[in-house]
């Protein structure tokens, strides 16, 4: 659904709209950026970053047939195929040498980030800045950058038809694994276990701002977690004892935190 920010063109109001999700992923990209969007689809967010001129070029990088047909007519449509090539190719392997500083990735899952990130980790070389918006498994994408020296400098949760979506920005920084640490280690929740999982899970500027969806998305989660613990208590079995306790235990730290983020809204 396009949420109703207008690409200005030549002077007009051309009629392309994108969503609110991608015009947030937009607003992290520096201006003057080289932009490789990976996963680009219908290419609006280069023809989007372009058409501002935030960006001065931009790959979209696809690995489908028809998406890529659709960036490439997309690109043409906005007057753009001398400042964005659509290029064919598995992730981050649409990138040559060092000639992007920027890399979005977004509306796949995490598990496919992280794969695309670690396949193509060699190809990041000049590249300063990761926009990543994950559709589900957040963790993941946080563990691998973590691992691989990238600082997490934000992240945004938005709403948008019914369906909530996580930003994870990631910068290149001298000390990056030791702010890293710190970052993930921190415990200003108090929460008397596994406060370095719970970051990484839920995302530490998220907990850290309390972010009212952030509750709202993990309240969800809770119940769903409250369906699977009734249906362990039907059997009888060892295994289905072992796994109500974990599931027991993770539903209580997650109720502390949903607590501590009530009495922390600001
Ligand atoms: N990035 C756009 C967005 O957020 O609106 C489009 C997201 S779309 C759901 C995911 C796109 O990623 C698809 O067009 C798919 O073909 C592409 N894709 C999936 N795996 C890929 C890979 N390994 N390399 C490049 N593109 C890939």
């Amino acid at each position: 659904m396009q949420a109703g920010f207008f690409v200005k063109k030549g002077g007009c109001l051309d009629n392309m709209m994108i969503s609110k999700r991608l015009k947030t992923i937009a607003d992290y990209v520096p201006p003057g950026s080289r932009l490789a969007d990976i996963g680009s689809d219908h290419a609006l967010l280069p023809v989007f970053l372009l058409t501002r001129q935030i960006c001065t070029f931009a790959i979209a990088g696809e690995v489908v047939d028809g998406p890529l047909q659709a960036a490439k007519q997309q690109i043409a449509r906005a007057g753009l195929s001398k400042q964005i090539e659509a290029r064919k190719g598995d992730g981050l392997a649409v990138i040559a040498g060092e000639e992007i500083d920027v890399v979005t990735i977004a509306g796949m899952g995490g598990s496919l980030i992280r794969s695309i990130l670690e396949n193509g980790n060699h190809l990041l070389r000049g590249v300063r800045m990761l926009v990543l918006q994950p559709n589900v498994g957040e963790e993941t994408v946080r563990q691998w950058l973590h691992e691989h020296d990238w600082y997490l400098t934000d992240e945004t949760i938005l709403e948008e038809d019914g369906r909530i979506y996580e930003i994870l920005v990631a910068e290149r920084l001298d000390g990056a694994r030791t702010e890293s640490e710190r970052l993930y280690a921190g415990n200003r929740l108090a929460l008397n276990a596994g406060a370095n999982e719970w970051n990484f899970r839920m995302g530490p500027w998220l907990l850290w701002r309390a972010e009212p969806l952030l509750s709202k998305k993990w309240q969800a989660e809770l119940q769903k977690w409250q369906t699977v613990y009734r249906q362990l208590e039907q059997s009888q079995s060892a295994e289905a004892a072992l796994r109500r306790a974990e599931v027991g235990q993770q539903m209580r730290e997650l109720e502390e935190i949903l607590r501590c983020l009530q009495t922390d809204k600001r």
